[in-house]
């Protein structure tokens, strides 16, 4: 293609692409048309419904097809995954058609060197349409068939988990990009804040802006690039897969070692004998090492300290503040403003050493009691700085981890089979291994085929969106050849790998470091993720 095509305008079909038969079938079952020039020059993409009519040198709505030279062409190419060990140089050096694989019968033993994945596939619409891309090939000397897409999903989202201690924003508020509504703020989980973003309710329910905005974002984050956020009553951050998300401009740099309790739990030992008192300063449980169980396993006196906030069990105390950006998650910056006081007939006395220190050890302070029984700040003894640098030693590096969830058990199955339970049952059954972009999936119990991936393991720029507005992502089926036939596949439809690869305009690329080989379980025949 010459140039980068500019955007023309998605418009409504002039006149119903198929026509019904007398039998009531559709006319046209197999394959797509050619696109239709519906103007001069213009050409129509029936890839969605939004059915874009092109002029030449145009992109359509999405960007994703351009007219070139009066021919539909995808904008991006096939994108093949290389089985690891793959010699790529030599294997494309070699794509003059020496390469001879073993398909549905064919003579030799030669295993695929690669895998098509569903990034540049193209789209069929409607979904009865065979996918884009059927292919057969071998691996591990088993015939396999793999069904290629790039499927359209109203029904998908975001679950993104935020590793930090700072306060997002309370659980329900609303999650705001450029000022639309797009998701909310979900659980929080060890060490982490949830956010669940995207989904058709902000897509199709609100208001047109709302659905585009929220669709431009989840398009982005499946992408990876960095998105910000406004929760309502809470913070902004910046998320992107895979790197540290950053609060109310601040990166977030450690993940906690774990609540105030677990750190008492890990380090009371180190600290016997160096310290009296140890507090870890927690948003949802404030350690406290005297009253803790390890404190007492370790005979350690009582301190006669009284916290704030509600005591759960010993030593161990719930809302000792308010939720911040503050000492472990709380909003306090002092951290004696959640010590009340000391109670002398119950331990505290002149002298007694007090450590007080956050859950990922960032914070901390070294305090000394007066006569008065008063604490006074102190330089921190060596020993104890050390136990508090262990603490940092012991966090995980904070991460944005983006997990896609899409729900292919609609007509997207039409594509697969004329029969689409026989899909769903088939996956069911772990007949059928299920990808996206060739990376691995996790399914959902339960009915449907709702799939859950790392977009981070999944190939770049794989994410795509369509203005319905809708999102446009990879997905692959793939299973024995004489699974495919037995729950009514488009066996008409199965191309040779070595046919496809012949056609050209396909690019090839390595997997993500650990993924595994997609076709590989189905071929064994074990059980995949
Ligand atoms: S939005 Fe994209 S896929 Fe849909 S009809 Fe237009 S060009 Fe084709």
């Amino acid at each position: 293609m010459n140039g980068h095509p500019e955007r023309s305008e998605g418009s409504q079909p002039g006149s119903p692409p198929f026509a019904a038969r007398s039998d009531g079938q559709p006319a046209v079952l197999e394959p797509s048309r050619a696109a239709e020039a519906t103007a001069p020059g213009k050409i129509r993409c029936e890839a969605c419904p939004v059915l874009c009519q092109i002029s030449p040198g145009k992109l359509g709505a999405c960007d994703r097809y351009a007219n070139v030279d009066g021919t539909l062409t995808r904008t991006d190419t096939l994108q093949l995954v290389a089985r690891p060990g793959t010699n790529l140089v030599a294997w494309q050096a070699a794509q003059d058609g020496a390469w001879d694989g073993s398909l549905l019968g064919a003579s030799t033993e030669a295993d695929a060197p690669v895998f098509v994945t569903g990034n540049g596939a193209t789209t069929t619409y409607p979904d009865y349409k065979p996918a884009p891309f059927i292919v057969a090939s071998r691996h591990d000397g088993v015939d396999l068939v793999t069904v290629v897409t790039e499927g359209i999903f109203s029904y998908c989202s975001f679950k993104v988990k935020v590793d930090t201690d700072r306060f997002l924003g309370p659980e329900q508020a609303t999650v705001r990009h450029r000022g639309e509504a797009v998701g909310h703020v979900s659980t929080i989980e060890y060490g982490s804040q949830f956010l669940s973003l995207g989904g058709v309710h902000h897509l199709t329910g609100g208001s047109k802006k709302e659905g585009r905005v929220a669709c431009e974002m989840m398009m982005a984050l499946g992408n990876r690039e960095p998105v910000e956020f406004v929760i309502d009553g809470g913070a902004t951050v910046i998320v992107a897969a895979d790197r540290a998300p950053v609060v109310d401009g601040v990166e977030e740099k450690r993940m906690r070692v774990g609540c105030g309790s677990a750190a008492i739990g890990i380090f009371a030992p180190q600290w016997l004998g160096l310290v009296d008192e140890v507090v870890v300063v927690d948003d949802h449980i404030t350690g406290v090492l005297s009253e803790h169980q390890a404190g007492r396993f370790l005979d350690m006196p009582a301190t006669g300290i009284r916290l704030r906030g509600r005591r759960s069990t010993p030593g161990r105390y719930f809302q000792v503040a308010q939720p911040g950006a503050g000492w472990g998650g709380t909003d306090i910056t002092d951290p004696l403003a959640i010590v009340e006081g000391w109670e002398a007939d119950r331990g505290a006395r002149p002298g007694l050493r007090l450590l007080m220190v956050s859950t990922t050890g960032e914070d901390s302070a070294w305090f000394v009691l007066d006569d008065d029984l008063v604490p006074r700040p102190a330089e921190m003894p060596r020993a104890v700085a050390r136990v508090v640098e262990r603490i940092g030693e012991n966090c995980e590096p904070s991460l944005c981890s983006v997990l896609y969830v899409a729900g292919a058990g609609g007509s997207l199955r039409a594509g697969v089979t004329e029969n689409p339970i026989a899909l769903t049952r088939s996956i069911r059954k772990l007949l059928v291994e299920v990808t996206c972009g060739g990376a691995p999936v996790y399914l959902w119990p339960g009915g449907g085929i709702t799939v859950m991936v790392d977009v981070a393991k999944m190939p770049a720029k794989s994410f795509g969106s369509v203005p319905t507005p809708a999102i446009v992502s990879p997905i692959e089926f793939t299973m024995r050849e004489s699974d495919y036939r037995a729950l009514g596949g488009h066996m008409g439809q199965v191309r040779r790998l070595e046919d496809v690869l012949a056609g050209g305009g396909w690019r090839v690329e390595g997997a993500a470091a650990g993924n595994p080989w997609p076709p590989g379980a189905v071929a064994r025949g074990s059980e995949w993720p």
